[in-house]
């Protein structure tokens, strides 16, 4: 195949980024969106990737973003599904709008994204989809309803759009990891040291690796590794699976 052209979502910060650098990395040509146009554009630089400003909690964002890849590049081999946000609430007091919008980025985009770059993989018979779902795709912790519930549709969708794209060289598959040292997780960390009367240690230590057997926060560049391999022909077997890197939290 020619170079692949990879579109990742999310890619200005943490987990899109080090995927983004992974599949440069790998040679692939890769599109990075994102709605922080400061830093993504410079971080698309840096490997040069083409950067697209995104909004990819509104249709009108998701449909931009591919059809930018589509005018420029001609096609769409590889779809990261990534950006997200994380909101915690006990559920009576969840904010209605705050609900919409992630169901929106981290649920509707995930489908979106993959029904508008669905008919370029299939006219060349080839495609990879890896959306970055998460351990809460899989079992559930209190006051994150709108997250898990965005989250475990993502594993559904994971394996209804793999059951289509087996016949037509298309795989789909999430990876769920558990917590990655990223801005998303460093926010957590000090809400919960501020809500707990903790120190940053102690919540990592105490709440966060609670249940891991290894006991560590995972590395974005871990996640890179993962993509890339998934995206080999070598993970052609690989599809509707929903990947736990979770540091052994669901073993217990
Ligand atoms: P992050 O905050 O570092 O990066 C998220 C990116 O998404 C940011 O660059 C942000 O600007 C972008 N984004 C936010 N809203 C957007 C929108 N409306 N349109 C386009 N882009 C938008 O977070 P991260 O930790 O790298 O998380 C990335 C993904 O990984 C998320 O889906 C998250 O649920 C998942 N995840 C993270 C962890 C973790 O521990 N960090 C664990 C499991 C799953």
């Amino acid at each position: 195949m020619a170079q692949r052209i990879a579109v990742v979502t999310g890619a200005a910060s943490g987990i899109g980024l080090a995927v983004a650098q992974a599949l440069a990395t790998d040679g692939d040509q890769v599109v990075m969106a994102d709605v922080n146009a400061a830093a993504g554009e410079q971080e698309a630089e840096k490997i040069g990737a083409l950067f697209v400003k995104a909004d990819l909690s509104q249709r009108s964002g998701c449909r931009q973003l591919i059809d930018t890849t589509l005018d420029r590049f001609g096609r769409v081999d590889i779809l990261i599904s990534n950006a997200g946000i994380q909101h915690v609430s006990p559920v009576e007091d969840f904010p209605e709008d705050k609900w919409d919008f992630m169901i929106s980025l981290m649920l509707t985009a995930p489908f979106l994204l993959t029904k508008y770059s669905w008919p370029s993989m299939k006219q060349n018979c080839w495609g990879r989809i890896i959306h970055i779902n998460s351990v809460h795709g899989l079992i559930a912790s209190p006051f994150k309803s709108a997250y898990i519930s965005a989250k475990h549709g993502v594993s559904g969708l994971t394996k209804t759009t793999a059951l289509e794209g087996g016949p037509l060289g298309i795989t789909v598959n999430s990876i769920c990891p558990a917590y990655v040292r990223t801005p998303l997780v460093d926010n957590q960390i000090a809400d919960q040291a501020k809500t707990h009367g903790l120190s940053e240690d102690e919540v990592i230590e105490q709440i966060m690796l609670k249940n891991a057997a290894v006991k560590r926060l995972i590395e974005p560049s871990e996640i890179g590794d993962l993509v890339t391999y998934l995206c080999s022909d070598k993970a052609a077997c690989f599809t509707g699976s929903c990947l736990t890197m979770d540091c052994g939290w669901t073993a217990t």
